[in-house]
């Protein structure tokens, strides 16, 4: 009896000091992270360059300095190939409408992958789109019009991701559909979550429409303007000039960066964000946030003299914004060299204070994730949600793979994406360190306690 109480005993000191142990481990990760900032720092670095359109000389200069930075970190890097499509805006857009007899000027973009409008412009009524289902019954009254789609984010949804998904269609489509209804250009609300004088622009897409429409977003405050003057004058004529042009595609690059592992070099947990950006602001948030998250937890586990049993490989992604190229290049050549991911992560959601993580795994495995939670419950780390790692790593989805997205708070997120608010006076230093600092944690934990699925 004695002997089994003193195992007992022995087994209660071992458990509370591998506890005690992973507590004094994590809280080293996030002193470091707030101390020295160095993802802030770095983010700094990135957004000076400016912004990274895919095919631009400023996304490639992004590529080449972090590959250095790496490379005096003492990392393996490599570059892969990817052809990006390049789109330029060309000249500042204009655009107003004109109601009895005055004319009021709005603030506004193209769309990524717009046609221009013709030189001069284009001059038309409008005719106001709050549905989906409204544009369906439209007959023929779209003719020779301008399509203003005006369909707000849903404020209710608690994460404004999911109203951004109930809202962007009028962005993503809005000009293929409203060409098959007769329109000659389409304007949409911006998608943003609230009212300011900030014009958002974003992907939009011709598949499957047999003529290309000029597509421009304009702010929602300008938004609410026009369809209040649309409401008292249903012939205000509305005018819209843009320059923008697609060219020929060029080659860009993904970058890799490998710290090998002491156990298990053959197995790969990936941190992952998107290195390009749009142009309007410089990508603080969307992705610079995410990419410097991915980057910074090499940092702090190295600082800490936490090397990983597996391999930790940082992919900054090409191209996420205009078609996903850099992610599909990365996957098929993973598949080609049989490349062996156990855990996968992404964070392009922006720097703002992580509040969880969102995570596919098979249902063992995510019941120990989730038995992680009291170990990052002190920083403020709460939703352990099921859900998409993100869109570059849905790429290599597999079913017996552990991925996960950062979730940092959305609610003020939509005010800055794709807009020219997305630059570094907006993304605060202590949010954007939390989230490198969990990525770290969570990255150590799972490899420690091998929560790899495989
Ligand atoms: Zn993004």
């Amino acid at each position: 009896m004695k002997r089994l109480l003193t195992f007992s005993f022995v087994l209660v000191v071992l458990f509370a000091s591998a506890q005690e142990n992973d507590e004094t481990t994590i809280r080293k990760l996030y002193n470091t992270a707030l101390n020295d900032q160095q993802g802030y720092k770095w983010l700094k670095v990135l957004t000076d360059i400016g912004p990274r359109m895919s095919g631009s000389k400023e996304a490639d200069e992004a590529i080449a300095t972090f590959q250095n930075i790496a490379d005096s970190l003492g990392f393996e890097t490599y570059l892969q190939k990817v052809k990006v499509p390049r789109w330029v805006r060309g000249e500042k857009e204009v655009a107003y409408y004109t109601s009895d007899g005055k004319t009021f000027q709005t603030n506004a973009t193209a769309l990524g992958g717009s046609v221009a409008t013709p030189a001069e412009g284009l001059t038309a009524p409008i005719v106001e789109i709050t549905s989906f289902d409204q544009l369906d019954s439209l007959n023929g009254e779209l003719n020779g019009k301008i399509a203003f789609y005006n369909i707000p984010m849903d404020p209710t949804y608690i994460s404004t991701f999911f109203a951004y998904g109930s809202a962007v269609k009028q962005r993503w489509a809005g000009a293929v559909e409203a060409s098959k209804k007769g329109a000659i250009g389409v304007v949409i609300r911006s998608l943003s979550s609230s009212v300011n004088p900030y014009p958002h622009t974003g992907s939009m897409t011709y598949n499957g429409a047999d003529k290309k429409i000029p597509a421009i977003a304009i702010s929602t405050l300008d938004a609410e303007k026009l369809s209040k003057a649309y409401a008292r004058d249903k012939n205000l004529e509305f005018f819209m000039k843009t320059s923008c042009e697609r060219k020929d595609s060029v080659y860009s690059h993904n970058l890799i960066v490998d710290w090998k592992g002491s156990e298990k070099p053959d197995e790969i947990i990936l941190t992952s964000g998107h290195i390009d950006s749009w142009d309007l602001g410089t990508g603080a948030h969307d992705d610079g946030a995410g990419s410097m998250h991915a980057f910074e937890v090499a940092y702090l586990l190295m600082e800490n003299k936490l090397r990983l049993k597996r391999t930790l490989r940082i992919v900054f992604f090409m191209n996420e914004e205009f078609g996903l190229d850099g992610a599909d290049v990365y996957a098929k050549k993973s598949k080609d060299e049989a490349v062996n991911h156990v855990i996968a992560m992404e964070s392009d959601a922006g720097g703002f204070t992580p509040r969880g993580i969102s995570i596919s795994a098979p249902d063992s495995i995510m019941a120990k994730i989730k038995d992680l939670r009291g170990l990052l419950e002190p920083y403020g780390i709460h939703q352990f949600s099921r859900g998409g790692g993100g869109a570059d790593i849905s790429k290599i989805y597999a079913e017996d793979l552990v991925m996960i997205g950062l979730r940092p708070d959305s609610h003020r997120y939509f005010e800055v994406h794709h807009s020219a608010r997305d630059v570094l006076a907006n993304v605060n230093a202590r949010e954007l360190e939390m989230g490198s600092a969990t990525l770290a944690a969570l990255v150590y934990l799972l490899d420690k306690y091998d929560l790899t699925a495989r």
